[in-house]
């Protein structure tokens, strides 16, 4: 249960249009002009590699691929490298705009970037694998770098993969650049913490909306629907601080107890039936549909993008939504959350944890000293917590829901440290 960093894409069409039109309305408030608009949208790089890889039959098949820099004003550009065979420049190129976003909100000082290969890790051999991802490092070696552009893990990819670059790269420089990835195994580098980082992150942010609301944790219940990485370490932490969560699910469906369920009883059973709530006995069974209307005071959908809309929000009875998954809230199901008052703290800020723990990761690499887990906590609590209050700030400032206050202060990030640093 690696940390990875996927975003949702709604249009397959045009992703890049698609994810900048969520931005339209915070550059409008931000006032920025058309020209600044411009800049924020054109990526600052865009590499395209054609990578022939010796397969197991010795065979040798020609892979395409992709490294998209969208912005590096604010410092190094970081984000994942994904295998898959359906990607394509232009979702790398929306993925790119949305990780320079989100480090923007939470104010780490990086840029945007995305890669991919264009291939079916499921149809691979490991050694296959192996060789393609070395031949990508070797293809991106003016791309990579510590201060320059950052991976991580996404969709198809994680510590093993992680590993393999920093040793190209590495082998390349004549001197192991840990600093050159994140994602890495704990012995490589990687930092404790990190895998429970984004669940933690949606703990903090869901802690501070309920203190801006005035409730009290301890009289408070929740439902968190997916019972992956984000959500059973959210539901963990969230009974930890005293909040009854009384109904958890997964793709086996919905398990619901109005005195609260056993969260660590939940974890071992799920851990013990292959990663599967199926059959878990300290709840009654529902559904997944009802579970996202219970009357409850949060709700944490953290499984997948666009399973609240138009359809089902009005039926929402909870008081606030912390949005654990990337893209829960379908754009169209914005206006009826909002009528209704329920406050949303939005998937760039809510589930920032984890780019947060991976930069902690970079900086210790980079100091060459390892963190306790204490601090690395305790650090990324604070940098949640910042962020959540400039953002709830900004949301009382120009009165507007969260989600938009996310993105004006995204966007007002980059566009002002660009002003200063000025262009040609
Ligand atoms: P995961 O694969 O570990 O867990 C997903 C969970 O959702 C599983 O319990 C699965 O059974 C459940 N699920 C899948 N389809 C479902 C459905 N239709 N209805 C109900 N439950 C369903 O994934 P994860 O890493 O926990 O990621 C969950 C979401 O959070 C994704 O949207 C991901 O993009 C986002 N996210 C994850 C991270 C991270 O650090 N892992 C960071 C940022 C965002």
């Amino acid at each position: 249960m690696a940390y990875i960093e996927p975003a949702p894409i709604k249009d397959k069409e045009n992703p890049l249009e698609s994810m900048m039109s969520r931005f339209d309305a915070a550059a409008r408030m931000v006032g920025i002009s058309d020209e600044m608009y411009d800049i924020l949208k054109v990526p600052a790089r865009q590499v395209i590699v054609g990578l022939p890889v010796t397969m197991d039959n010795g065979s040798i098949r020609v892979f395409e691929g992709y490294r998209v820099i969208h912005s590096n004003i604010l410092g190094p550009a970081k984000g994942g490298i994904r295998l898959d065979p359906a990607v394509n420049l232009d979702e790398v190129r929306a993925l790119a705009a949305w990780m320079t976003w989100k480090s923007a909100v939470v104010d780490i000082p990086y840029g945007g970037a995305k890669g991919g290969i264009a291939c079916n890790p499921r149809e691979m051999s490991a050694g296959e694998i192996e060789r393609l991802i070395r031949q990508y490092t070797v293809s991106m070696l003016d791309v990579f770098g510590p201060d320059r552009d950052i991976p991580a893990p996404d969709m198809g990819t994680g510590p093993r993969e992680m590993a393999w670059i920093v040793d190209e790269y590495s082998k390349a420089k004549g001197m192991t650049v840990n600093s050159v990835v994140t994602g890495k195994p704990l012995v490589l580098g990687g930092s404790l913490g990190r895998t429970e980082a984004t669940g933690r992150g949606v703990t903090v942010a869901a802690l501070a909306a309920m203190d801006k609301l005035r409730m009290n944790p301890y009289r408070s219940t929740a439902a968190i629907q997916g019972f992956g990485n984000v959500g059973s370490f959210a539901a963990e932490l969230l009974h930890e601080r005293g909040v009854s969560v009384v109904a958890v699910s997964d793709i086996s469906g919905g398990y619901y107890n109005e005195n609260g369920i056993d969260i660590t009883a939940a974890v071992a059973y799920r851990n013990n039936n292959r990663g599967s709530l199926e059959g878990f006995t300290g709840a009654e069974p529902i559904s997944n549909e009802e579970l996202l209307s219970l009357p409850v005071d949060v709700l944490v959908p953290a499984a997948k993008e666009d399973v609240i809309t138009d359809d089902n929000a009005e039926s929402i009875q909870a008081r606030m939504i912390v949005e654990g998954a990337n893209g829960p809230t379908s754009a169209s199901a914005d206006e009826i959350i909002n009528r209704k008052g329920i406050m949303v703290v939005p998937d760039i800020l809510a589930n920032a944890g984890g780019v947060t723990v991976s930069y902690f990761e970079w900086v210790q690499n980079r100091i060459g000293y390892k963190w306790t887990l204490d601090r690395v906590n305790r650090r990324a609590d604070r940098i949640m917590k910042d962020a959540f209050d400039r953002v709830f700030d900004t949301s009382q400032h120009y009165k507007v829901p969260m989600r938009l206050a996310a993105y004006i202060v995204a966007i007002d990030k980059v566009a002002s440290t660009y002003k200063y640093r000025g262009g040609y």
